[in-house]
Formats: C-alpha cells, structure tokens, sequence
C-alpha cells in the first residue's frame, strides 16, 4: 500500500506523513525500511516512548491535539506540530523550544469540519495570534502552513469545499503575513478517505494512518 500511495503522489508536490499511533514499532519499521521518514503520532506519550526506541532520522510529527502541560516532553526532537490551536500552545511550544535551543516548526490548526468537536482556529483568531506583540517576540518557533480534517462525511462535495476553504485560509495568510516567506508552504490535508481529494486541492502532507497499516480496530 505504501508503494501504491507513494506512486499516487509521485507526480504531485505532496508528502506522506504516515500515521502510526497505536501501531506497534515493528509496523513503523518495516515502512522505515522501505525509505519512510515521516512518521505522525496524536499522543505524546505514545510519541515519547516510540522516538526512544526507534532510529533517530525518523522525523515525528504530532498531528493530534496538544495540552500545553505535555510540550515539554516532545521539544526535544519533534520534527513538526501540526495542531497549533491557541497563543497560548504557540508560546508554550516556543518557551520550551528555547530550552532545547531549537527551533521547531509548526502549523495553525482551522476548524473547517461541520463536527463541533474538532480543534482548530478561525481565520479571524489566527489573524489575532499573528498580529500580537507575544508572537513577534517568539523566536524558537516558525509557523511554516496550515492543518484542517474535513468532516467524516460520504458528502464530497462537502469535504472538497471544505479543504478549498483550508486552501483560501492558506492563500490569505500567505499574502497578509508570509509574502517572501519561503517556508510558509505547507497545506496539511487528507486522511485516508479524502487524501485524494486533498491532493486536488492543493494539499502539501497528507496524513494517513488506516489505510497504510490496517484499521485499527
Ligand atoms: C488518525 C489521524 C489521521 C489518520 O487517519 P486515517 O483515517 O487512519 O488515515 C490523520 N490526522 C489526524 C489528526 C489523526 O488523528
């Protein structure tokens, strides 16, 4: 399946992050061995314990929801954060990241599903975080695109509008905020029932778990 998908993208500028959580290290190693790097994990726990045990060029990207409280524990070496929902996460990621003396990437997480359950900002709050005097003090952190999930839905006329609007976001920021800036290019969409789609619209990391490793039951 990776072979598959990896083909699917080939001709696109789009990257797998491929989803690991609750698989176990020997899954993540045999697609280690086919060449995989990018390995995404939604629990900190979970991702600390793995990144311990596993070669140390896989580059971990947290994609799930992050309490500021738990940050302190990835800093060290996470690759990317995709879930960037709130200032106060944004300062918490760039505080611990000056403790490590690095500087880690990260994405502003929009609410685009119709669910009301999922995270993620609105155009408005994301404007509001970037135009603050906290964020043009915050040097260990580098806000390098966006990251939105399309509701669970068969209704894909649904789920495109709904990354074209995650594309619109992207595009708005991009002129506002980012002009000039090269490493502000990433448009994080598309799990395994809307990767495809996703690519249409303009996706840069599509991020699929069940359909590389199996469901997870
Ligand atoms: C689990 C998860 C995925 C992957 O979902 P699949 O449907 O298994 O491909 C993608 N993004 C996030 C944020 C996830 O939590």
């Amino acid at each position: 399946m990776l072979d598959k998908i990896l083909n699917e993208l080939a001709e696109t500028p789009t990257r797998l992050v491929a989803v690991s959580k609750t698989k176990p290290n020997s899954a993540i190693e045999e697609l280690y061995q086919k060449g995989q790097r990018i390995f995404g994990e939604n629990r900190v726990q979970e991702l600390v314990e793995k990144e311990a045990s596993l070669p140390k060029d896989i580059q971990w990207h947290l994609i799930g929801h992050l309490q500021t409280n738990k940050v302190k524990y990835i800093a060290p070496f996470v690759a990317m954060i995709h879930s960037i929902d709130s200032q106060k996460l944004l300062q918490e990621v760039n505080k611990q990241a000056a403790k490590q003396q690095r500087i880690i990437e990260v994405l502003l997480q929009f609410h685009i599903a119709q669910e009301t359950s999922k995270f993620g900002l609105n155009l408005s709050e994301a404007k509001t975080l970037l135009d603050s005097e906290a964020y043009a003090k915050m040097d260990n952190i580098r806000i390098v695109g966006v990251m939105g999930m399309a509701s669970f839905s068969d209704d894909l006329v649904l789920v495109r509008q709904e990354f074209k609007n995650l594309k619109s976001h992207f595009d708005r920021l991009k002129q506002d905020y980012f002009l000039g800036d090269e490493n502000f290019k990433e448009i994080s969409m598309g799990m395994s029932g809307d990767y495809k789609i996703a690519v249409e619209e303009g996706s840069t990391l599509v991020r699929i778990g069940s359909l590389l490793f199996g469901s997870r039951g």
